[in-house]
């Protein structure tokens, strides 16, 4: 085979291409794309990485670039101009690629400013949702998503999304803990907007996923055919209400879960005790999820405070394993399964010919310890060392 142009090949003691381990753990990148996994090229010179482990680029489904994961995320995001927001955005998709994420979904920012780090070079892929459409005061209306709850207002909501461009529509189907005056256990529109939303997105080709905490709005989105529930925490007024006969419609339906692991010890830092209460038993249904073949994939809420940094999702995969998942399909989750969700099954998440040179190079081996994939080693975007 003759070509002029150069190509890069690596060789690792462990190759994973987002689906399985590699017999021969070698990669040859041209240029920009993945050229051949698992055999030489002829004629191209083979570097020998050692010790390490290759991945595909890690990919987060639920992130906020434009919360800065201080103590007061919200506060500051307010402090901050445009170009201040556009800055701290910049920072923070930098970090998640010195942590080997080189695909994240912003599930949440203000003013759409997500949708213009989209082409910067440098930068991870960004999938964008824009301000997550919300009710008046309620979860994140801050960032400006508020319409009144009414099927004609969450409809031109979503057109507006679909003029600017967005990639995925996110509606806050309950309360949060970012946003005071609104509560996890309370639904926020009714079953009649969300399905106005679905339907208009599902129109216009964009997926929607629901912010629900609440029961009772896992239910609605459910009903109102939501392509992912995010948190899913099943809360009630008293604790948690994860009804059986819910947990069976999304697996059967193979909605996607973002599951809010991924959270980096911070001395000194619990969450708040309401939350402390109902842990266990979020644990215990999202192993349940897990076990009975639910759609989960590694949604990190990065931003949200100081255990959510840009980035946790390095974290995340050991969180899942201790949940049920085997390693390997918790670093498919990571990879191949979440590239899947974010809409770029074809380009990102695996390292396959033809898809996007995003890469991760970590020490040690993820596959029986997962704290390895903390320790990178290099990490490339599009065939080029960024980090
Ligand atoms: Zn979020």
């Amino acid at each position: 085979m003759t070509t002029t142009r150069p190509l890069t090949a690596l060789r690792a003691a462990r190759l994973f291409d987002g689906e399985r381990l590699v017999d021969d753990p070698l990669v040859v990148l041209d240029g920009g794309h993945v050229m051949a996994v698992g055999a030489a090229v002829p004629g191209v010179e083979v570097t020998d990485l050692g010790d390490v482990t290759v991945l595909p680029g890690l990919v987060d489904t639920h992130v906020h670039l434009g919360f800065d994961a201080s103590p007061d995320p919200v506060g500051a995001l307010a402090a901050r101009s445009p170009d201040g927001v556009r800055a701290a955005m910049t920072a923070a998709a930098l970090a998640s690629l010195r942590c080997g994420v080189t695909t994240v979904r912003d599930l949440g920012d203000r003013d759409y400013l997500s949708l213009d780090l989209r082409d910067t070079p440098g930068l991870p892929t960004i999938v964008a949702a824009g301000p997550p459409i919300t009710t008046p005061g309620g979860h994140c209306h801050f960032l400006g998503g508020a319409v009144e709850s009414t099927a004609a207002a969450v409809r031109a909501a979503v057109r507006e999304r679909v003029a600017r461009g967005c990639d995925v529509v996110k509606v806050m189907a309950s309360g949060g803990t970012l946003t005071p005056g609104t509560h996890q256990h309370l639904p926020q529109f009714g079953a009649e907007e969300l399905r106005a939303i679905v339907d208009e997105a599902h129109r216009h080709g964009l997926p929607v996923t629901a912010h629900a905490h609440a029961s009772a709005a896992i239910a609605a989105a459910l009903a109102a055919g939501v392509d992912g529930i995010e948190h899913a925490s099943f809360w009630s007024a008293d604790g948690v209400d994860d009804r059986p006969d819910l947990l069976a419609e999304i697996v059967a339906r193979q909605v996607v879960v973002g599951a809010t692991v991924g959270m980096v010890p911070v001395e000194g830092m619990a969450p708040p005790a309401a939350v402390m209460a109902r842990v266990p038993t979020i644990i215990a249904t999202l192993r349940r999820l897990v076990g009975d073949g639910a759609l989960v994939v590694a949604a990190t809420d990065a931003g949200v405070g100081p255990p959510k940094p840009h980035s946790p999702l390095p974290h995340a995969v050991g969180q899942l394993v201790t949940i049920g998942m085997p390693p390997l399909d918790a670093l498919r989750t990571v990879t191949s399964v979440a590239a899947g969700v974010c809409g770029l099954a074809s380009r990102k998440g695996r390292l396959a010919p033809g898809f996007d040179a995003d890469l991760v190079v970590v020490g040690g081996d993820p596959c029986t310890d997962p704290a390895a994939l903390r320790d990178v080693r290099a990490v490339y975007v599009g065939g080029r060392i960024v980090a």
